[in-house]
C-alpha cells in the first residue's frame, strides 16, 4: 500500500462541533447556523479557498479549469478540509484538480445513458416499477466524481416548469410506477415552496405509494434540516430518503443532529457511498462508516463502483477492490450496516450487485458454502421440494412490460433471453426455406404459452 508522503492520520478524523476554519471566527453564530447564509458564502474562487486551505500547484490547475464541474463549497463543509494535507478525504471531494481534466478509456459525458431513457426530459424509468426525477441541477457543494456532471451545478441546463408538468403527466399515465425517487441536483436544495409543490403534485397520483428522496444536503449543509423541513416532509409520508457520504469525517455532531431530525420526523433513512480512490478505498474507512451510519439510525443501502463518467477518472478503482471491502465488512459487522456494492453498468444496464462469492460448489441435493471467517460448510436440501402451492392474489403480480428479466425465464414465461439480431445472425443471411418455415418446430411445450423468440 503506498502512502502520500504528506498524508496524516489527523486529516481522517472525525471533528467537533462547531469545527470552523479561522477564516469564518468573526461570522455570528445565528448567520452560521442559518442555511441560506451558508448557500450564500459558498466558496467558489481560488483567493477564497486560499484563506481556508494551503492549495497545491495541482489544486490550483484545476480551479483555473475552464469547462469543468462547478466548484461551490459550504463554510461549513470547508471547515472539515484539514488545511496542510492534500489527502484529506473532504477536500479531494470538493476541491478541483488538474487530474479531472485528463481524458481515459470509456468515459462517457452519460455514462449511464440518461438521457437516452428519458422519455421525457428529467424522467428516467430504466426499472419496471420506478423512476427517477430529475428536479434541480443545483446541489449545495460539488462533488468532483459526479455521475451528472454532464447538468449538475449549471443553472441553464435546469428544468423548466413546463417539463415538470411533462413528468408529471407521464407518471400519471404510467401505472406501473409507484415509486418515485427525486434527486438532481439536490431535491433539498429547492425552495421550500418548490419542493413542496412537487412533492403534493406526485401525492397526488393515486398509484405512487412511496417517494424518495436522495440528497447530500443533510452533509453538507445541515443547518438546512429545520424543523420546518423535516414537518413539511412528514405531510407527505410515506417519503423514503437516501443520504450521500463517503468518509467518517463526514459525519460531524452536525450531521447526527440533522440525521436525528428526519428519523423524528418518521423519515427511514439510508445511506450511499460511491468508492473513490484516495478517500475511502480502504476496510479501515468503509468500515468505520457503516458503524457510524448505523450508529445514527442510516442503513447503509449502495456502495456505488465510481461511474466511467468524464472527470472522474483519477477517483475510479478496480472492481477488485470494492469485493475486498464488502469482504472486510460482511460478518464482521451487523448485517444492518452491510451495504449492496454495486456497479452501475455503462449504457443503462442498471446496479448490479458484486460481492465475494460465497457458495462454493453444488450438488443433487446439497450446496456447499463459506462463511465470512473460511468456515466451509454444507446445507442439505429437502428431497421432496416442488415450490410453493399456494395461490397468490392476481393483483399481486406487478406489471413489468418488457422487463421480467430472468425472473421471467425461471417463472416459465420464456424459454430465453436473445442478443439483438440472434436469429439473423444465425441465419448468415440465408432466405426462408422448406426447413425453417414451420415455426411449431421452437415451440416449447408449457413454456410461456407461446413460441420462443426463434424463427420471427
Ligand atoms: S450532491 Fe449528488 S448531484 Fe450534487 S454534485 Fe454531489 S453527486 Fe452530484
Amino acid at each position: 500500500m503506498v502512502q502520500h508522503e504528506r498524508a496524516t492520520t489527523r486529516s481522517q478524523l472525525q471533528l467537533l462541533r462547531g469545527t470552523r476554519a479561522p477564516a469564518f471566527a468573526g461570522v455570528a453564530d445565528e448567520d452560521w447556523q442559518d442555511w441560506r447564509w451558508q448557500l450564500k458564502h459558498r466558496l467558489n474562487s481560488i483567493g477564497e479557498l486560499a484563506e481556508i486551505i494551503r492549495l497545491t500547484p495541482e489544486e490550483e490547475e484545476g480551479i483555473r479549469a475552464s469547462g469543468i464541474l462547478r466548484l461551490d463549497i459550504t463554510p461549513y463543509f470547508a471547515s472539515l478540509i484539514d488545511p496542510d494535507d492534500p489527502t484529506c478525504p473532504i477536500r479531494r471531494q470538493v476541491v478541483p484538480t488538474g487530474r479531472e481534466l485528463v481524458p481515459f478509456t470509456a468515459e462517457m459525458r452519460d455514462s449511464l445513458a440518461e438521457d437516452l431513457h428519458s422519455p421525457v426530459p428529467g424522467l428516467v424509468h430504466r426499472y419496471p416499477d420506478r423512476v427517477l426525477l430529475l428536479i434541480t441541477t443545483q446541489c449545495a457543494s460539488y462533488c468532483r466524481y459526479c455521475t451528472r456532471s454532464r447538468i449538475v451545478g449549471d443553472p441553464h441546463a435546469n428544468f423548466s416548469p413546463q417539463e415538470f408538468e411533462a413528468q408529471l403527466d407521464y407518471l400519471r399515465r404510467t401505472p406501473q410506477v409507484r415509486d418515485v425517487l427525486l434527486s438532481g441536483g439536490d431535491p433539498l436544495i429547492l425552495s421550500p415552496k418548490v419542493l413542496e409543490h412537487v412533492l403534493s403534485s406526485l401525492r397526488e397520483i393515486p398509484h405512487i405509494e412511496i417517494i424518495r428522496i436522495g440528497s447530500r444536503v443533510p452533509i453538507f449543509l445541515p443547518q438546512r434540516i429545520t424543523p420546518e423541513l423535516t414537518d413539511m416532509l412528514a405531510k407527505y409520508h410515506p417519503l423514503w430518503m437516501n443520504i450521500h457520504v463517503n468518509h467518517p469525517k463526514e459525519i460531524t455532531p452536525e450531521v447526527e443532529d440533522a440525521l436525528d431530525r428526519l428519523s423524528r420526523a418518521g423519515i427511514p433513512l439510508g445511506s450511499q457511498s460511491v468508492l473513490l480512490r484516495g478517500i475511502n478505498d480502504h476496510p479501515a474507512i468503509m468500515h468505520k462508516l457503516m458503524r457510524e451510519l448505523t450508529r445514527c439510525r442510516v442503513r447503509p443501502y449502495y456502495i456505488y463502483q465510481c461511474d466511467e463518467v468524464h472527470g472522474a477518472g483519477h477517483f475510479r478503482t478496480t472492481v477488485a477492490k470494492g469485493i475486498e471491502i464488502m469482504e472486510s465488512l460482511r460478518g464482521h459487522m451487523s448485517g444492518y450496516a452491510v451495504p449492496t456494492y454495486v456497479v452501475d453498468l455503462p449504457g443503462g444496464g442498471g446496479k448490479v450487485p458484486v460481492g465475494p462469492n460465497y457458495l462454493l460448489a453444488q450438488g443433487s441435493n446439497r450446496v456447499v458454502l463459506r462463511n465470512f471467517e473460511g468456515y466451509i460448510g454444507t446445507y442439505t436440501e429437502p428431497d421432496d421440494y416442488q415450490g410453493p402451492d399456494m395461490a397468490v392474489p392476481e393483483e399481486w403480480i406487478w406489471p413489468e412490460p418488457g422487463q421480467r428479466g430472468v425472473a421471467g425465464l425461471l417463472a416459465g414465461e420464456e424459454l430465453a433471453i436473445l442478443p439483438q439480431e440472434f436469429d439473423a445472425v444465425h441465419r448468415r443471411g440465408g432466405k426462408e426455406h422448406r426447413l425453417n418455415q414451420d415455426k411449431d418446430k421452437w415451440t416449447p411445450r408449457g413454456v410461456g404459452g407461446q413460441s420462443v423468440p426463434h424463427g420471427g
